[in-house]
């Protein structure tokens, strides 16, 4: 089965199909109350600069960043999404919001303002190929090799630490985020013939449009 999980399109195969549901059934609930304040905005594509440059770091934890917070998730869950950076509704700053099923295929949801992604120790670090896409380059997927645990620490919308760990999609989401944050895409870890073929897939869907 393949879920278009927004920004990272992941085969789910493995994964029960009541992925992407929470458990707890008055979630979805909670979760359109939560975010009726945001306006989705449109999703930037690849070749447009504020991807494939450094986020600025968040300097204020304020109405703004918390307006921008909203406008995340709106646009996150418009796009059907697991995860959103800033930079993919065309704003420089290191924020990444995600909904997104961990290991055990339960929901996790949130926010990091400003993450940092903690080093894996010698014995943590075990690959895991698995597909990836991206909204930012929509159509193709390609299989990236990430390891298949990951933290991020950072702040939420008030300045208070926040640690993620993260493991299955999560784990993916986490790291597929902050590298957005660093003015990276995807496609950037795959190999240039890899990267070239998503490349042209891409194009050749748009140009299909
Ligand atoms: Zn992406």
């Amino acid at each position: 089965m393949i879920a278009a999980v927004g920004d990272l399109l992941v085969d789910v195969g493995a994964v029960p199909a009541s992925l992407g549901l929470s458990p707890d059934p008055s979630a979805p609930l909670t979760k359109a109350v939560t975010h009726m304040t945001g306006t989705a905005r449109p999703i930037t594509i690849v070749g447009n600069p504020v991807l494939h440059t450094p986020c600025r770091p968040v300097e204020r934890y304020d109405e703004e960043l918390a307006a921008l917070v909203e406008d995340m998730f709106a646009s996150m869950y418009e796009a059907e999404g697991v995860g959103l950076a800033a930079n993919q509704i065309g704003v420089d700053l290191r924020v990444f919001v995600y909904d997104c099923p961990d290991g055990d295929g339960v929901s996790q949801k949130g926010v990091v303002v400003n993450p940092t992604l903690v080093p894996l120790g010698p014995g943590e670090r075990n690959l895991d190929p698995d597909d990836e896409g991206c909204l930012s380059i929509p159509g193709p997927r390609a299989v990236v090799g990430r390891p298949d645990r990951a933290t991020a620490q950072g702040f939420d919308v008030t300045g208070a630490p926040v640690t993620v760990h993260g493991t299955g999609v999560l784990a993916r989401c986490l790291q597929h985020e902050t590298d957005h944050l660093d003015g990276m895409l995807y496609i950037d870890r795959l190999s240039k013939a890899a990267r070239k073929a998503v490349l042209r897939e891409f194009e050749e869907s748009r140009d299909a449009l």
